[in-house]
């Protein structure tokens, strides 16, 4: 009797084919939307086709490698797997237990009359729950987490110390060259399945810069290997206008989709000769920050979807989605830093890290968005959004909506902060010199509703800057602000 595993769409990479038990793989692909325990999605046309071309041209090399394929288009999994498994007439059906907890947990509940669903640990991550489990009763500091990872996995350490007699080098990623300049220069490998779900989407005009096949995935990752991962901790946290990419790598959507996986990185991110704080400062994110997001996730599934310790109640605005593929508004909130980014994500499906958390993070959680609708932005709008990820890292590290589980503090930055690492004031019609800048006026005034929270030994400078600022003027200038925007988004 012919084995048959079921592949989920992040799972499109032969390893997780269960070695010695699969004949046959079949892919249930349900289009353009997903459920999420809040709400259904409606992602971006570029996340659509890729999800498309990925899950093509992993069946065509399935097949290439002798297994039966099938392609099953549906709109619901249960339904197509009773189907499924009455014409096959299957007893049993594997999977490997998928690495969003809502989906895995919905996929448990299925009852299917004669037919079992075997559903096998999840092998994507470096940590198992189990391991996760044993070492902490919960979820820790990252930076306790991380060396646990970096001690049991026995990468940049020599003789149970860290390698050069630090963890850490982070404070060696917080430069801001004026002198950058732009060098990503890389193009996607053509790709039949590309072509392919490109007509399918009617979109074929739309680019894909990213890799939707494994061997486009290793040359992204070769490319960023030989020419950026040198300057990747130096300019980790700088943002420039004419520069999306800066010297990060652009992984996150082919790892996430598991073209790449995480043991193969690390191993070629040891293995090259660069500054430590470039390899320090990238390991740290793949073996410290992207396992850590995943099982605190786990952890705290039952409420981090409930939680809004902030209280913030307002809806994003309708404009920040406006984008068709073809035109959109680059002047949604009236502040270059936040519209740059905005523009970018609209065009890119992608920013970085610190524009992610310091820039449009920061913003909405300082404007009183409802964190719902921010994770909504951000699960529709980037191509690298899938729950165990995105959830944690915007309800909980960005928005605060934990109430502190994550971060001791919320991460909020002010205009001084976005002036010294990046270089959008220079092009912005608020300043900071003449303290017409929004981004300050905001931060004062969340800070000031929110002394609780900065009353802590590590940030009393916060508090005793709070004493020199005249915060009836900051709370009229942040109101000005909120009704220029209104009468703005009134016009877009
Ligand atoms: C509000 C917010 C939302 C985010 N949403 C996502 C998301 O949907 N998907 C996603 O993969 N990452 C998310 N991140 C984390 C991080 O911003 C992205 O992983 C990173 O910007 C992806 O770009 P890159 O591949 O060029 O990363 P690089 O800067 O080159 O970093 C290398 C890799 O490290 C990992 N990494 C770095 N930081 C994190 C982190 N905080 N959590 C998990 N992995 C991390 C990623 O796999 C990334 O590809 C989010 C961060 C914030 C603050
Ligand atoms: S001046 Fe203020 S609003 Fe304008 S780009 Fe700088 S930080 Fe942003």
């Amino acid at each position: 009797m012919k084995k048959y595993q079921w592949i989920i769409y992040d799972q499109c990479n032969i390893r997780y084919i269960e070695p010695g038990v699969t004949d046959v793989v079949f892919l249930l692909y349900t289009g353009a939307s997903v459920a999420s325990p809040i709400w259904p999605l409606k992602f971006n046309i570029r996340s659509n086709i890729m999800e498309y071309a990925i899950a093509k041209a992993y069946l065509a090399e399935c097949e290439t490698l002798g297994y039966t394929t099938h392609w099953i288009e549906t709109n619901s999994y249960q339904k197509s797997l009773i189907d499924f498994s009455e014409l096959h007439q299957l007893s049993s059906i594997v999977l490997m237990r998928p690495s969003e907890e809502y989906l895995a947990r919905k996929i448990a509940s299925y009852i299917l009359p004669h037919t079992t669903l075997d559903m096998l640990p999840n092998r994507q991550f470096l940590i198992t729950p189990t391991e996760f489990a044993e070492q902490f009763e919960k979820p820790p500091v990252m930076e306790t987490f991380y060396r646990y990872m970096r001690k049991t996995r026995n990468i940049l350490m020599e003789e149970g110390k860290p390698l050069w007699g630090k963890w850490n080098y982070d404070q060696e990623n917080r430069n801001f060259d004026s002198q950058h300049v732009p060098s990503w220069d890389w193009k996607s490998e053509s790709s039949s399945a590309l072509d392919v779900a490109k007509k399918y989407f009617w979109a074929e005009d739309i680019e894909v810069h990213l890799p939707v096949t494994r061997a486009g995935a290793l040359q992204l990752l070769e490319y960023f290997l030989e020419y950026h991962a040198h300057d990747f901790g130096y300019l980790e946290d700088a943002m420039y206008q004419k520069d999306r990419y800066v010297h990060h790598s652009l992984i996150s959507t082919a790892l996430n989709f598991w073209l790449l996986y995480p043991e193969e990185i690390l191993e070629k991110i040891t293995s090259i000769n660069i500054p430590l704080a470039s390899q320090e400062g990238f390991i740290r994110q793949i073996l410290g920050w992207r396992e850590y997001m995943r099982q605190y996730h786990l952890y705290y599934f039952d409420t981090i979807y409930s939680e809004n310790a902030l209280g913030h109640m307002e809806s994003l605005p309708e404009a920040w989605w406006s984008y068709d593929g073809k035109t959109h508004n680059k002047n949604i909130t009236t502040l270059n830093c936040v519209d740059t980014v905005i523009a970018g994500v609209q065009e890119l499906n992608y920013s970085h890290h610190i524009e992610r958390l310091m820039i449009i993070g920061n913003y909405v959680m300082l404007m009183g968005y409802h964190p719902h609708s921010v994770l909504r932005w951000f699960y529709e709008m980037y191509t690298d959004a899938f729950e165990w990820v995105v959830v944690p890292n915007v309800l909980s590290m960005s928005q605060y909506a934990d109430g502190g589980k994550l971060a001791t503090k919320p991460y909020i930055s002010w205009g001084n902060y976005i002036d010294k690492m990046s270089d959008y004031c220079k092009g912005c019609q608020y300043s900071i010199k003449e303290k017409t800048c929004p981004m300050t006026h905001l931060y004062w005034d969340f800070v000031d509703r929110h002394q609780d929270l900065y009353a802590g030994w590590r940030t009393p400078y916060i508090l005793s800057n709070l004493k020199k600022i005249d915060i009836e003027k900051i709370r009229i200038m942040k109101a000005q602000y909120r009704e220029r925007l209104k009468t703005h988004l009134g016009k877009i």
